[in-house]
């Protein structure tokens, strides 16, 4: 199975990112939740752009090409949308994570 670098080195098969990156996507709901009583889309701010999804700013595509796949579970790289804001964020070619609530 294919790895792919972290960068110090530290090498991850696939299923062993999407864990971490779950993990991270569900600290970052749990972080906006614990500190505004509700999830949202951090484009619009609107309370109906739903269902919220978990987006990457740097994609996997990119960050596996750059061997730096910590970023993808890092929740600095992670941004809260809902499904409209992410549909326009994808249209501009910037991949985003689909993890849907
Ligand atoms: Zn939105």
């Amino acid at each position: 199975m294919n790895t792919y670098s972290d960068s110090f080195g530290n090498r991850y098969t696939t299923p062993q990112i999407e864990r971490r990156i779950k993990k991270a996507a569900l600290e970052k709901l749990e972080q906006q939740f614990l500190g505004h009583g509700y999830n949202f889309c951090q484009s619009c701010f609107r309370n109906d752009c739903k269902p919220i999804d978990v987006s990457h700013t740097i994609s996997r595509k990119q960050a596996k090409e750059d061997g730096c796949v910590e970023v993808l579970w890092d929740l600095e790289n992670l941004e809260i949308l809902g499904r409209e804001c992410h549909k326009i964020k994808d249209k501009l070619n910037i991949h985003g994570t689909q993890i849907q609530h």
